[in-house]
């Protein structure tokens, strides 16, 4: 049965709060009953409880999702627009709260949540705007009498499956240019953040979201994935998460020739060359490794620096590293939180085993902090001498550890960057505009940053190469992700 949502302290919103799922335009329990319990990383403390659906509210999320969308579609795509410009101011005037509740269920300090839900409202005023030019064009025609066109046409209702690293963002450029396109959408966050995406729903709803048109099941990833693939009305699945489960999700989304949008793993090579300043550039490693734990998809995570400048590098890596305030990230100052949960505490730990076994040295950090009782707390670190098998450089490492490799030759570089399964982005620090060229030339990366460790903005397109991903989330291609293109030829009266 539907029921009201019970209030929450405004500083936090949903923290301290039972929170349900929202089918077609009401809080409902799950179908099965269940609930979950969100933990504070930090603390280790529950902090709230959510409905945990599955298979049953996800079917009724997509037929509330295909019953919404032909009024939503008819709208102007002004008239969409001020739904999404409205979330946008309301997500900006409510940042502060917003940012606490995602601070206290994933860990990050405070000012890194608030640019995290900064950035989601710009996303979602950009597409507001965005949804504007949906153009479609006019062809010249070949054989008199014909006149040729094409429209653009909604995909349909989509299935978006997000994880916990960047809640709140990375559901926005799914949720911002689906609707701008004039599809609606059933919204899966990860099991461990799902109050953020509660808060933005109840924002949406006060935006003037009409009823079904945007819908949230918290739930089992299993059930709910198994009804977007195996269900007709689902159109399209958009996945961000691991490389793993984004080829499960395409092999099953054959049978229905689904369309996907799929963000995946990243490994990204971060590269300095000798005429960069090493000092300024060890600085903005160690902002850009450490931010949210190494827990980012865009994260560099391979350091090749030039032979002459790495010995600078590192000495100055290693002291701001070992500078870096760690703790709760509700209180001020603090630059690093906890890691997300246990399992990551535990596979940063075997990475740093396994390349010690093999001949890395640990310059400093390499173990979980010991100055608190609870909370996932990392030191972080900074290795060199890392073997070429390391798993540390093999597998992505989502951890807060800065591996230092040294390098001499450009062409040497380029191969040791591309010399993964993954292509999502890399960075390059010069300020010679040959080497920064040739480097953007022959990285295989989605994203490149030159002299730029915090490349994404909404009207940029941001995703990866090679198992990276495939299609591309913000910009104009993220809001084509979400339209077909229709062809239309007449023929005229002789
Ligand atoms: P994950 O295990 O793949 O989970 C991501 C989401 O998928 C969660 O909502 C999860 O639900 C769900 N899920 C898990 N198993 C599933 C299955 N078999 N079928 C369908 N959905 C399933 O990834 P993660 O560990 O949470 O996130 C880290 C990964 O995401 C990293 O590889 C990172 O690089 C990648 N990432 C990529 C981008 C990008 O833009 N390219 C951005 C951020 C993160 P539950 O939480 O309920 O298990």
């Amino acid at each position: 049965m539907p029921t009201a949502t019970a209030p929450a302290p405004s500083n936090a919103p949903s923290v301290g709060a039972y929170r349900q799922l929202h089918i077609d335009g009401q809080w409902r329990d799950a179908a099965n009953g269940k609930r979950l319990a969100v933990i504070n990383p930090a603390t280790e403390e529950t902090i709230a409880e959510v409905a945990f659906g599955g298979r049953e509210d996800t079917r009724r999320a997509l037929e509330a999702a295909h019953k919404a969308m032909p009024a939503w579609m008819k709208l102007t795509a002004w008239d969409r627009a001020k739904v999404l410009k409205k979330t946008a101011e309301l997500m900006r005037e409510r940042a502060d709260g917003l940012a606490r509740t995602l601070t206290m269920e994933q860990g990050k300090p405070v000012a890194e949540a608030k640019a995290e839900i900064l950035h989601s409202a710009d996303t979602f005023e950009w597409f507001g705007e965005e949804g504007k030019r949906a153009y479609g064009q006019v062809i010249p025609n070949s054989a008199a009498g014909k006149r040729h066109m094409t429209l653009k046409h909604p995909v349909g209702v989509v299935g978006a499956i997000g994880p916990w690293n960047f809640p709140v963002t990375l559901q926005s450029r799914k949720i911002a240019p689906a609707l701008a396109a004039g599809c609606t959408i059933v919204c899966k966050p990860a099991s461990q953040t799902p109050l953020s995406l509660v808060n933005l729903f109840d924002i949406l709803i006060e935006a003037g979201l009409p009823k079904g048109v945007a819908n949230l099941v918290i739930g089992s990833a299993s059930e709910i994935s198994e009804e977007f693939l195996k269900n007709p009305i689902c159109r399209k699945i958009s996945f961000t998460g691991s490389t793993e489960v984004g080829k499960q999700l395409m092999r099953a989304a054959a049978d229905q020739v689904k369309r996907l949008s799929l963000e995946l793993g990243g490994h990204a090579p971060f590269i300095v060359f000798p005429d960069a300043d090493p000092e300024v550039v060890a600085k903005a490693a160690v902002i850009g490794k450490f931010r949210n734990n190494g827990q980012v998809c865009i994260s560099p995570s391979r350091f090749f620096v030039h032979k002459d400048v790495e010995k600078k590098f590192t000495e100055v890596a290693v002291a701001a590293a070992k500078a870096l305030k760690l703790g709760n990230g509700l209180e001020p100052g603090i630059e690093v939180g906890p890691m997300f949960e246990k399992k990551a505490l535990d596979n940063t730990l075997d990475l740093i085993k396994d390349a010690a076994g093999k001949g890395a040295q640990v310059l400093t950090g390499g173990k979980r902090s010991d100055r608190f009782e609870k909370g996932y707390f990392f030191e972080p670190t900074v290795l060199k001498n890392i073997s070429p098998d390391a798993k540390i450089l093999t597998e992505e490492p989502f951890a807060p550890v800065l591996p230092v490799l040294d390098f001499s030759k450009l062409d040497d570089v380029i191969a040791a960057a591309n010399n993964t399964r993954y292509g999502l982005a890399a960075y390059v620090f010069s300020n010679d505009l040959t080497v920064a060229w040739r480097m953007a030339e022959g990285i295989e990366a989605g994203i490149i940053g030159v002299n730029d460790p915090v490349p994404a903005t909404p009207q940029c397109p941001f995703g990866g190469m090679k198992e990276s991903g495939l299609g591309r989330e913000l910009a104009h291609e993220g809001l084509e992700a979400y339209l077909e293109t229709k062809y239309i030829s007449i023929k005229l009266r002789d």
